[in-house]
């Protein structure tokens, strides 16, 4: 197989790479080692576009965020993804904070983020009535917003791959070709990709992917980040995302309205040896809910529905590392793309297609590029009367699959033709098994819709891929019914089952 460029990594980097890519007459492929994109760190992080005040003036960080926050009214309209502009508050607890307030205000008018504005105790009550009773001010940022990371990357591949793109997933790159100083292929378990130009965008193991091709010039140091999700009934704690002072190591712990209309509190900071590392633990949930309900005391542990842990890929630089290699010709790192980095993906792929062209890529403008993303349908949010036309155009919209967040067979069969493979996958597009119940009732249903569309047996079904195959019960009880059906007798036992199945995650 013959590639112009094949970019390595489907989360939301390498997606929005692509996708900028995908506006040129160019062959990409984009790599992804997982069998669906977004299943990296893409799905577990705050989901905050930042409005850029935190990161150090003078840093790639700080002028890719700047720009890509701007960028997100337009990316996310055209590909139909939930983001909205709710705005972040600072707060300070202590006159010593107001200093740091003061400093972020600086650092922010010097990156160019617009609108900050400083306010008092009651200015911030004002905004906020549920901040606690001991906070002093705020830095108030208009332009912060929020976004449902992994339906943003979701939607890059299909977009991408809408116009041209090869989307390989379960790829895992396992070498990389160089001859006289040059990337001549990329290798992974079941192809040779012959291209001249690769794009290294393997988060976590974006140093590997380096090495592959002789370079060791960083490498990648995981610091995991335990989030925690709230019953929609308390969504309307707070409107606007609200931010401690920082940390020397991160934002610290936020309490932040996400694009569902959930609460999250969150993220730990917690350098870890592990890539794979994404328990959460006691010590975390103690340390996001003590910090969490110092600013908004309302917030409650007891409101918990689902966990989660994301890991950041932080680096051995201070910055993200956006640049050729300067050891092997044709290889760009995109790498070390800590937070703000969801932020940053729509700036970070404009400037590395600039970087490939710099260095000798030939692009010309692909005639009919659609930028345009058809938008799901979303049953739960249509009105009566919207609702019984579709039940009567299509039957399947008349199948509820999820009681908790009334997703129908319809919008799973939709999510299995944008790609969905496993039972995450659709959970992640249609939210099934998202709501309180936390897939108890529809996960049977869910991978028996996928095994009758994939055309694999139940038992082939997984969670998140081949290392997570879903726990007995749900798959033995759904054999014997198939079996019933078919008139058949017990069948074999299910083989390979693990119990994968937390019931307080939910990602
Ligand atoms: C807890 C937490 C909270 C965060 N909050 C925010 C926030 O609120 N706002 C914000 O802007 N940023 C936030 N971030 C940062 C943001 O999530 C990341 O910057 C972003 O997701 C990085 O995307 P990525 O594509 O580089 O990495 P990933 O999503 O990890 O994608 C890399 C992909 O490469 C694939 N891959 C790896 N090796 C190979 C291989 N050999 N072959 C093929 N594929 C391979 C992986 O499977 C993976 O899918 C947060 C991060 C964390 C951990």
């Amino acid at each position: 197989m013959k590639a112009d460029v094949a970019i390595i990594g489907a989360g939301v980097i390498g997606a929005a790479i692509a996708r900028e890519m995908a506006r040129y007459d160019l062959a990409v492929v984009l790599l992804e080692r997982e069998v669906e994109p977004a299943f990296g760190t893409s799905k577990a992080n705050s989901g905050v576009v930042h409005a850029g005040f935190h990161s150090a003036p003078g840093t790639l960080e700080a002028s890719l965020c700047v720009e890509g926050n701007a960028m997100f009214d337009e990316i996310a309209a055209e590909l139909s993804v939930p983001f909205r502009r709710n705005g972040c508050l600072m707060v300070a607890m202590s006159p010593e904070e107001v200093d740091v307030l003061r400093e972020h205000l600086d650092r922010g008018r010097r990156n160019g983020v617009p609108g900050l504005r400083l306010l008092d105790a009651g200015e911030a009550r004002a905004l906020e009535p549920g901040l606690a009773p001991e906070v002093v001010g705020a830095l108030h940022a208009p332009t912060s917003g929020i976004v449902c990371p992994y339906q943003l990357t979701f939607a890059l591949v299909e977009n991408a791959v809408a116009n041209g793109v090869r989307f390989m997933a379960g790829s895992p790159v396992t070498s990389l070709h160089v001859r006289e100083g040059r990337i001549a292929a990329v290798e992974t378990a079941e192809a040779i990709i012959e291209t001249t130009w690769v794009v290294n965008a393997a988060g976590l193991f974006a140093d590997q992917i380096a090495a592959m091709a002789g370079d060791e010039s960083f490498e990648i140091r995981p610091r995991k980040g335990e989030e925690y999700l709230l019953d929609k009934r308390v969504g309307s704690l707070v409107r606007s995302t609200v931010f401690p002072v920082p940390t020397p190591v991160s934002k610290g712990i936020l309490v932040i309205p996400t694009a569902d209309g959930n609460i999250m509190v969150g993220p730990t900071a917690e350098d870890v040896s592990d890539r794979l590392d994404l328990a959460t633990t006691r010590a975390g949930f103690e340390a996001v809910f003590a910090a969490a309900r110092r600013m908004v005391p309302a917030v409650s542990p007891r409101d918990v529905i689902a966990s989660f842990a994301g890991l950041r890929a932080a680096s051995s630089e201070r910055d993200f590392i956006i640049r050729p290699s300067g050891v092997t010709r044709g290889m760009v790192h995109v790498a070390g793309i800590e937070s703000p980095g969801l932020t940053a993906a729509p700036a970070i792929a404009r400037m590395v297609v600039g970087i490939l062209r710099d260095e000798g890529l030939e692009a010309r403008a692909r005639r009919g590029f659609n930028p345009i993303r058809p938008a799901p349908v979303r049953f739960s949010q249509l009105s009566r009367a919207e609702q019984a036309r579709l039940v009567e155009s299509d039957p399947s919209f008349g199948r509820i699959v999820c009681r908790c967040e009334t997703v129908t067979e319809a919008e799973v069969l939709d999510a299995i033709r944008r790609g969905a493979r496993t039972v995450d996958g659709v959970k992640l597009r249609t939210r099934a098994g998202m709501g309180r119940c936390q897939g108890g009732f529809c996960m049977p249903r869910v991978m028996k819709i996928l095994s009758r569309e994939l055309g694999v047996p139940l038992e082939a079904i997984t969670k998140r891929g081949p290392s997570s195959p879903i726990a007995p019960y749900p798959a033995k009880a759904l054999l014997r019914e198939a079996q019933e059906e078919a008139g058949d007798g017990p069948g074999p036992a299910v083989a390979h089952v693990s119990h994968h199945m937390s019931p307080a995650t939910g990602r």
